[in-house]
């Protein structure tokens, strides 16, 4: 008889398959069961059951917290119904007269969450260019307490130095927290590089399928996890079991989805390098794209975004009308590619120059590559580049 191996120590293709709830203990059965139910009875009223009501814990929802705990090496993993509601808890972390420390480029939806709504709350944040360890080190206050990175950033994928971060933030006793959605723990996992606290919108990569919209976040720390479930019991955000469950069945593919649209991801990016009528490619696994060393240390690949200048707003539009195959759409990482417009899309709400500042141009286009065969995608695409 072998003896059963560790789990930490499984590689990760293993992890996302056996990862501890795979079989039902009860019937054998090959998926967890789906625990529709919001509360349980008491057996032994001086013995309480596991779990006594949904909101404070679910089996379905503890075995996708326990396996994105276990797939980012972290201590403990929380679910919750989308990528805001468990960015939005984890500032709740924080409490009036704190100052945060937030990447300039931080997703959308954070930074309005951060500029009109925890600005209310009087927690204070600072918008940095993270590419910039300079940068990060002037914005410090004296009531500073935490920073918010996210890297690659969205959608011209600049890259920030995790563990230079995380260990400037630890002499300075600050709480770090990392948006790791564009890469996944199958890339990228920052907890073994210093960083506290993981989040991720599970919709996009994780979910894989644009069917399901969830967010997690797993802690380095038993005591951290403490805290983020007292929030998350305490406010509700928790994800149901039916997306719980739906979400552990688009996970398991994740290396998959993730090995097979990253090699696609790269002939893209080389494909439109060579274009003359793209001005500009932003992929981190292009030679002369800023960061790529950095990126190279702390991650095993380059993901599956994508971004693009064609030049002009109005050539982005004809492209946006012309192309078959892609979504058009918000939203990255899903077995179909993902075509958006981020002047249009994601970023129509910044005013226009602080967008170009940011080289989020008129032109700018995301592509997230899915699962199609790269030779269609890309004949798709140079079709709908063509000028008529
Ligand atoms: C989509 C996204 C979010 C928000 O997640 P939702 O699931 O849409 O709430 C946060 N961060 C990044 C990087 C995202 O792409």
């Amino acid at each position: 008889m072998t003896q059963p191996l560790d789990p930490q120590n499984r590689k990760f293709a293993t992890k996302l398959i056996h990862f501890g709830s795979e079989i039902d203990e009860t019937t054998g059965a090959s998926s967890v069961p789906i625990y529709q139910a919001s509360t349980f009875h008491h057996h032994d009223i001086f013995n309480p059951p596991t779990h006594d009501y949904s909101r404070s814990g679910n089996p379905t929802r503890q075995a996708l917290e326990d396996y994105i705990a276990l797939l980012e090496g972290g201590a403990k993993g929380y679910a919750f119904p989308s990528g805001m509601s468990a960015i939005s808890t984890a500032f709740l972390l924080f409490s009036a007269g704190d100052h945060v420390i937030v990447t300039e480029d931080v997703y959308g939806g954070t930074y309005r969450f951060l500029t009109t709504i925890l600005s209310r709350m009087n927690i204070e944040t600072t918008f940095v260019d993270m590419t910039d360890l300079d940068q990060v080190k002037s914005a410090l206050q004296a009531n500073t307490k935490g920073i918010f990175m996210e890297t690659p950033s969205n959608p011209t994928l600049k890259i920030t130095d995790i563990a230079a971060v995380a260990s400037w933030a630890k002499e300075h006793g600050l709480l770090t927290m990392l948006d790791n959605t564009f890469m996944t723990p199958y890339h990228q996992r920052p907890i073994e590089l210093g960083v506290d606290l993981v989040l991720h919108s599970a919709t996009k990569f994780l979910g894989g399928h644009s069917d399901v919209l969830a967010g997690l976040a797993v802690t380095a720390t038993e005591e951290l996890g403490r805290q983020v479930k007292y929030l998350q019991n305490g406010m509700g955000s928790v994800l149901s079991t039916q997306e719980s469950w739906l979400l552990m069945r688009g996970m398991k593919t994740l290396e998959a989805r993730m090995a097979h649209s990253e090699k696609s991801a790269i002939q893209l990016a080389k494909w439109l390098e060579q274009e003359p009528s793209i001005s500009k490619v932003y992929y981190p696994g292009l030679e002369n794209h800023p960061g790529r060393e950095i990126h190279e240390k702390q991650s095993a690949g380059y993901g599956a975004v994508v971004s693009f200048d064609v030049g002009s707003g109005e050539r982005a539009k004809k492209v946006l009308n012309k192309v078959k195959y892609p979504l058009v759409a918000v939203s990255l990482g899903a077995v179909e590619s993902i075509l958006s417009y981020p002047a249009m899309m994601s970023h129509a709400s910044m005013p226009r120059e602080v967008r170009l500042e940011k080289g989020i141009t008129d032109g700018l286009l995301r592509y997230s590559v899915g699962l199609e065969h790269i030779e269609d995608l890309i004949a798709d695409l140079a079709n709908a580049l063509q000028e008529d």
